[in-house]
């Protein structure tokens, strides 16, 4: 025998599909499945998002690329890692490192206890992040809950860099239609296109409160209903607290209200945590507190401190656990608590949760015929369902995202396991129909709207081209 052949076979060098053994399904997003997988060259479990590319006439996937791009310039501990990108057939496989849930599944676990020390971990690592990519020059533009998984180890990772973009150079306008809408900053639903970091912390003030509440502080059912809500919630902005803000775009004038304390709903909330969150929701942009000031915020310094994330309770309800069929979709199914908050989608409880992208202005469209004046044929049917239609400029009754959980008629989401909110919400207008009323209903207004967001859609799916064309 020669050297050669006894020499041990050699290790084929692998690439692409052949370095990982694909398992089972974890759960579906806007663009495709999402597999657990094993790396053969490390031995670690892995998440691979397949993206349909589509014919090639169709163009590229720009919503992947804007991915891949940002990523792999990204690395942070509370940043998902993007470990490897290969094409295979007509699809681009994203391999991710490996996450158990997100935020989600942890609000909505009933048996987990979110107190203090858990809510500050929560909200100090997606600081982090946020502080980092900002830090790098870049927006994240669609943070919620769900974008925020939870790794086997107990940290959070944010996740989801569809909707990210660059920014920092002066005079950039980007699309208003970014977020979901019960993240989404006032001066994105007023049209604002010239925005910055304040979209990414109004969000995290959003994430803060839920986790606080165990539910959304704001689920406003149309662009309309959720100025409602966040005007119920915080008052009407006034010149002196967000001056300028009636010259933009989308303004909508709403009869005056004044913010409740926010103690009300918070009821066991550390006043520190209150002070915080204010800073987070503060309507003027240029006055919220950026990431890098909030992680410097006495809620942090305050006892009691931060729970270190190893020793966070993680939810029972993991990815693919349903068969992953539905991803997050599915999950939000089982625990029966949060049907899409607009449901032209049929169920893509996700898709529901992140802002349209091009082709999606049904969506809108359809959720925006609920802000109208009340003259539609489907409004009486719809009225128990679509909570916060407008009768003449004032709201009543109805439903939207919440009616499962007051199905039985009382409280909304548990607040056990250490929640620090109350059933207040109906009472402070922002469940139900005490919300301030739009003073005027302009029915040409709306309608103008409806046309906007069709356009907008255009433009959102163009700005990654121009992007790209443009560099
Ligand atoms: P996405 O396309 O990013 O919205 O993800 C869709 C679904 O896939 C999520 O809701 C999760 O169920 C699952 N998923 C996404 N990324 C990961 C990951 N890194 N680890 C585990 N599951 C993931």
């Amino acid at each position: 025998m020669t050297a050669a052949t006894d020499d041990p076979p050699r290790p084929r060098a692998l690439s692409g599909k052949e370095r990982y053994i694909k398992g089972a399904v974890l759960g579906e997003g806007t663009f495709g499945v999402v597999t657990k997988a094993e790396d053969t060259l490390t031995r670690r479990h892995v998440a691979i998002k397949k993206i349909r590319l589509g014919k090639y006439k169709e163009g590229v996937n720009f919503t992947a690329i804007r991915e891949i791009k940002l990523l792999m310039e990204l690395r942070h501990p509370h940043v998902i890692e993007l470990v490897d990108v290969f094409p295979h057939k007509r699809n681009l496989n994203l391999v991710f490192e490996m996450c158990e849930s997100d935020l989600e599944a942890v609000v909505k676990d009933k048996f987990l206890p979110l107190g203090t020390p858990e809510v500050k971990s929560y909200v100090k690592m997606t600081l982090e992040a946020v502080a980092y990519c900002h830090a790098s020059w870049v927006l994240h533009r669609d943070l919620k809950p769900n974008n925020l998984l939870i790794a086997p180890n107990g940290a959070l990772k944010l996740a989801d860099f569809g909707l990210a973009r660059v920014f920092g150079s002066p005079n950039r306008r980007f699309t208003h239609q970014v977020f979901a809408r019960w993240y989404r900053a006032p001066e994105l639903l007023l049209g604002s296109k010239a925005y910055g970091p304040g979209v990414d912390m109004w969000a995290i003030g959003c994430v803060f409160a839920e986790l606080m509440l165990r539910k959304p502080y704001f689920p406003g059912s149309s662009d309309i209903d959720q100025l409602g809500r966040i005007y119920a919630g915080l008052g009407t902005p006034t010149e002196e607290n967000w001056p300028g803000h009636k010259n933009m775009p989308d303004y909508v004038e709403f009869s005056h209200g004044v913010a409740p304390p926010l103690r009300q709903l918070f009821t066991t909330a550390p006043p520190e945590a209150l002070d915080l969150l204010q800073k987070l929701l503060a309507f003027d942009p240029n006055k919220r507190l950026s990431a890098a000031d909030a992680l410097k915020h006495a809620y942090f310094s305050s006892r009691p401190f931060a729970t270190p994330f190893p020793d966070l309770p993680r939810p029972t309800q993991k990815f693919g656990d349903d068969g992953g069929g539905g991803g997050d979709d599915a999950g939000r199914g089982t625990s029966g608590l949060m049907p899409p908050p607009d449901s032209v989608h049929g169920g893509d409880a996700k898709r529901a949760r992140t802002a349209p992208r091009a082709g999606d202005a049904a969506h809108f469209a359809a959720a925006d015929r609920d802000e109208s004046p009340a003259t539609e044929p489907h409004r009486d049917r719809d009225r128990d369902r679509n909570r916060g239609e407008f009768d003449g400029g004032r709201r009543i009754g109805g439903g939207d995202r919440d009616t499962d959980e007051r199905a039985d008629g009382g409280a909304p989401m548990s607040t056990s396991g250490g929640g620090h909110g109350t059933d207040a919400m109906g009472q402070l207008g922002l469940d139900s129909c005490d919300r301030p009323a739009l003073s005027t209903v302009d029915r040409a207004y709306l309608r103008k709207r409806k046309h906007d967001l069709d356009v907008a859609f255009l433009a959102a799916s163009q700005e990654g081209s121009e992007e790209q064309g443009g560099g």
